[in-house]
């Protein structure tokens, strides 16, 4: 039996052999995001993939979704409705029930949280912690298109002319980022990837986070790290060194995952699967345990305190 909207709480039924993964986050306005930049209906998707993208770092297929929102008195009926269908078609594109919510009034900033609920059987579930030293490191798709789009959006008037549909695609990706559920998913299935995080705050925090959780380090080689086109011409055109720019920007949701050598063969497998996202192999696992960049003018550490992309 499962209760959804319109009763005093949800009611979802257990599904069986898996384990429950939950997930929430809010998006702020002011903090995490610019009404200039972005429609209620950008919102609404990018509110939900922020928690789908968190499953998706667990291994976890999402099955339902809380919402929660604060509304300024300014926001109108039209844009509450845009923010909602925004929300639900991400959740139908990726069979989520939204089962609940909450909206309150407030005279502060627009507040949008979301809960995230997915299912996955134990043995599959991914963490940051699995990490061990000689795996190989790998990130899907590429990265640092969030943290372009947005500079791009932040130029007044905005800086993406129509014609330049790398820098374009870089804005909505911004705006519109896809979860990588079902890749998640699958690196789960057969443990191909022992270790697993979503990159929202970067790729330089990713490596942290998975590292720091693993007990170890990471020797990563600056040239192979894949950098959206748009973005690389974006930064370069602007005086910001691109790798630098990869490795702190925000909002680019791709996967960080440590494969072991020895599942080579099925994460080759598995990379045919992905309906067309790269995965791009950009370092390994080290026992001792310092964060290494190397580049073409040698080697050195990739910094802690990376300042994010984002807005203040
Ligand atoms: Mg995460």
């Amino acid at each position: 039996m499962t209760v959804g909207i319109g009763d005093d709480a949800a009611v979802v039924e257990p599904q069986r052999g898996t384990l429950d993964v939950l997930t929430t986050d809010t998006l702020v306005e002011g903090v995490h995001f610019d009404q200039a930049f972005v429609s209620p209906a950008d919102l609404g998707h990018k509110t939900l993939a922020v928690n789908l993208s968190d499953l998706a770092a667990m291994g976890a297929a999402p099955r339902v979704a809380l919402l929660s929102l604060v509304l300024p008195d300014a926001m109108t009926a039209n844009a509450l409705d845009a923010l909602v269908e925004g929300m639900l078609a991400l959740a139908e594109q990726h069979g989520v029930a939204l089962v609940g919510g909450n909206i309150t009034r407030s005279t502060g900033p627009l507040v949008l949280g979301v809960t995230a609920v997915g299912s996955v059987r134990r043995r599959r579930v991914l963490t940051r912690s699995g990490g061990r030293a000689g795996d190989e490191l790998w990130v899907s798709g590429a990265l640092g298109a969030g943290a372009a789009g947005l500079a791009c959006l932040q130029r007044d008037p905005p800086a993406a002319p129509a014609s330049d549909t790398e820098l374009t695609d870089c804005v909505e990706w911004y705006r519109r980022p896809a979860p990588r559920v079902r890749i998640g998913m699958l690196l789960g299935r057969n443990r191909t990837a022992r270790a697993a995080v979503d990159l929202s705050d970067g790729l330089g925090d990713g490596l942290r986070q998975l590292t720091a959780a693993s007990g170890v380090g990471a020797t990563v080689d600056g040239s192979t790290i894949p950098i959206a086109p748009g973005a690389h011409r974006w930064f370069e055109h602007n005086g910001v060194d691109p790798l630098e720019a990869a490795l702190a920007g925000g909002d680019d949701y791709e996967l960080l995952v440590a494969v072991p050598r020895t599942h080579r063969r099925r994460f080759a497998a598995i990379r045919k699967l992905t309906r067309g996202v790269p995965f791009t192999r950009i370092g390994e696992l080290t026992k001792a345990p310092e964060l290494v960049l190397r580049t073409t003018s040698g080697n050195r550490p990739i910094p802690v305190g990376y300042e994010h992309f984002k807005q203040a």
